[in-house]
């Protein structure tokens, strides 16, 4: 089967790679899109030290199930599934334990069917615990602030508020049924959002850009004893600025990360209950779709963010 070999900067090659050997408990499963995920482009973008290279990457999968192994009982050949996978993505089949494939509908398209970021914003929203009549700011509405939106619509938050530097993310946040949109090169974020709460601050705010800003605008605009959910990435070394003030705030500090598999599980499950429920609107969010060939490309675009990106899937037809 052909795969895509991540060799360095900028340069995915398409290679032969072995058929998958099945264990007992895995299926064989014939990959229709997989994801390009933010977290995937900095490997890309420049050979990363300590990272291993040549490297097998690619996590959000959704395909067919060609062939299963001895033990497994709840799938069969021809079903349609989205995986949670630990890289391997990027190619036209993969191997994948029975716990980590979930049911997709008939009715939605391979590419809407990208589960793992799914499982991230589900995981946050029920640790974040939103109780119903919560107002919540959204700081950073990209591809994971847009599926959290539609996420905590349903958990019953009374005002949502987006927030983000891109007015184009803006306007499909509103589509989404965001209440208030702001964009702080423009809006006074803190002064709206006191004016909009009676002085107090929102019950919750989500900091899903992985910046400093991001962080302290969340701190900013969250009331005494509110909840600051911290669901952006924030890799390497980073100081939170003013820590008196967060003590003081008696924020409710949540950290919305998930590495535990059973809490990943749980969160694949859930989330894909909703995306075949049609609960979440994923056909809005996957704005560019790339043939397996043109992995590189479809990297490019995610790293660039053109007009009108939100998320890109390569594709097998
Ligand atoms: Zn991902």
């Amino acid at each position: 089967m052909r795969g895509a070999v991540l060799h360095g900067a900028h340069d995915f090659r398409m290679e032969d790679l072995d058929t998958p050997i099945l264990k007992e408990n895995e299926c064989l499963v014939n990959i229709k899109a997989c994801g390009v995920c933010h977290s995937e482009i900095h490997q890309w973008d420049r050979k990363i030290d300590g990272l291993e290279y040549p490297r097998h990457i690619g996590h959000e999968v959704s395909g067919v199930i060609e062939n299963i192994g001895s033990n497994i009982t709840r799938f069969k050949k021809g079903d349609r599934v989205a995986a949670w996978v630990d890289g391997k993505g990027y190619a036209e089949q993969v191997a994948v334990q029975e716990d980590r494939l979930f049911p997709m509908s008939d009715s939605l398209e391979f590419r809407h069917a990208i589960l793992e970021p799914v499982a991230c914003t589900t995981n946050g929203v029920m640790r974040a615990n939103i109780q119903l009549g919560d107002t919540v700011a959204l700081v950073g509405t990209g591809f994971m602030g847009l599926i959290l939106l539609q996420q905590i619509k349903h958990v019953g938050a009374s005002k949502i508020i987006a927030i983000d530097i891109r007015d184009e993310m803006l306007s499909v946040a509103g589509k989404l049924g965001a209440d208030v949109l702001l964009n702080p090169l423009r809006d006074n974020i803190e002064a709206v959002i006191k004016d909009l709460t009676n002085g107090r601050g929102v019950d919750v705010s989500f900091e899903i850009g992985g910046l400093q800003t991001t962080l302290d605008s969340a701190a900013d605009i969250t009331r005494m004893e509110g909840k600051l959910v911290i669901f952006g990435y924030h890799p390497g070394e980073r100081i939170i600025k003013d820590l008196g003030y967060w003590n003081w705030m008696a924020f409710d500090i949540i950290n919305a990360h998930f590495r535990n598999l059973d809490t990943i599980l749980k969160g694949s499950r859930i989330g894909m209950e909703m995306i075949n429920a049609g609960k979440i609107n994923m056909e809005v969010l996957i704005t560019h779709t790339m043939p397996l060939e043109e992995i590189n490309k479809a990297f490019e675009i995610s790293k660039n963010k053109p007009e009108g990106f939100i998320k890109s899937v390569v594709i097998n037809e």
